[in-house]
């Protein structure tokens, strides 16, 4: 037999097969979520190891750790004192987040301080916008429904009083129609004309969010997410959202979760090849390696950094990853 093609001829040996290596991880990539709370130290969140809800100054430390090994950017998601029907600490110039932006932004001026924008993590119900009951109760809609455009006054608002504190980015992640529009009117009427909007424009009603509730203290109190955010089975209502939002004037596009949704990050990078994409590797994927590994079934390292090379890939520019801190190790050593 005669073959002429014959592609194990480029891979015979090492420095070949990095010289033609298409796709490289860079720590540069890295995204670091924190979680904050009132109070002092670190408490464990148990779904995630390794990862804890940090008071203020732990934040700082842990923000320091990131921008030490090359992390250039983290983003915050903040745990209030109190919760009530709107989450007013959202917005409030005393809030864990807005403390948090102020003293990582005094004492490391150079780490890009990304914020979430959302509600669920300051209401009583959990959910991600104002609901249909009590005061704001509208006949047209059913109880309990979230209202979208009430909400966006509020998120119009959290975002300014993040920019307010020194935020670098926003990024909401509630899934509102308008909420770009909103935040993006917000913010200019406020005179933040160059803070950009990361928006989390194509976001599914996942089940690997399980342990992300648990460490954001986020879950709703009843009910699910699917009147907002989207169905796993969908990709075209992927590219109407991510349209939307790049017509409201978003810089910047998401797509969350990552590793079960290669395929849509690389549809919506095709469609919008102009706009640096974010993808978000969540809670539940982290937490799966890392039950895994516990076990010795896997290798924590190793498959990290595929997973990561995969979701660059497909697409992504910006990788949120719980594994940023450890990885940007790995990468370095
Ligand atoms: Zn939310």
């Amino acid at each position: 037999m005669k073959l002429i093609n014959r592609p194990r001829r480029l891979r015979t040996n090492p420095t070949l097969r990095m010289m033609l290596t298409e796709t490289e991880l860079n720590i540069r990539d890295l995204i670091y979520p924190i979680f904050i709370r009132h109070g002092s130290g670190r408490t464990p969140i148990s779904s995630m190891p390794g990862i804890y809800q940090l008071s203020v100054k732990e934040c700082l430390r842990e923000t320091e750790k990131a921008a030490s090994s090359g992390i250039p950017a983290i983003i915050l998601f903040g745990i209030p004192a109190k919760k009530d029907p709107i989450g007013v600490e959202n917005f409030s110039e005393n809030g864990i987040v807005q403390q948090a932006i102020r003293l990582i932004k005094k004492e490391i001026p150079e780490v890009v301080v990304i914020t979430d924008v959302c509600l669920c993590e300051y209401t009583d119900h959990g959910h991600c916008g104002i609901l249909n009951r009590g005061e704001h109760f509208q006949a047209s809609f059913p109880e309990g429904f979230i209202l979208n455009d009430p909400t966006l006054d509020i998120l119009a608002k959290v975002a300014i009083s993040h920019a307010n504190c020194g935020a670098d980015i926003v990024a909401p992640s509630g899934m509102m129609d308008g909420m770009v529009a909103a935040i993006r009117s917000g913010l200019d009427g406020a005179g933040f004309i160059n803070t950009p909007i990361l928006s989390y424009a194509v976001k599914y009603a996942s089940s690997f969010y399980g342990p992300f509730r648990d460490a954001a203290e986020g879950a709703p109190k009843f009910g699910n997410r699917k009147s907002h955010q989207m169905d796993p089975a969908n990709i075209r209502e992927a590219m109407r959202e991510a349209a939307l939002d790049v017509e409201e004037g978003t810089d910047m596009l998401m797509v969350k979760p990552a590793l079960a949704y290669l395929d849509v990050i690389r549809v919506v990078k095709d469609a919008f090849p102009e706009k640096p994409m974010a993808a978000y590797s969540v809670s539940g994927e982290y937490a799966m390696i890392k039950a895994a590994s516990a076990k010795g079934w896997i290798d924590e390292k190793k498959v990290t950094l595929e997973i990561l090379t995969a979701i660059k890939r497909a697409g992504a520019d910006m990788i949120i990853s719980y594994h940023a801190l450890d990885a940007a190790d790995w990468l370095a050593n």
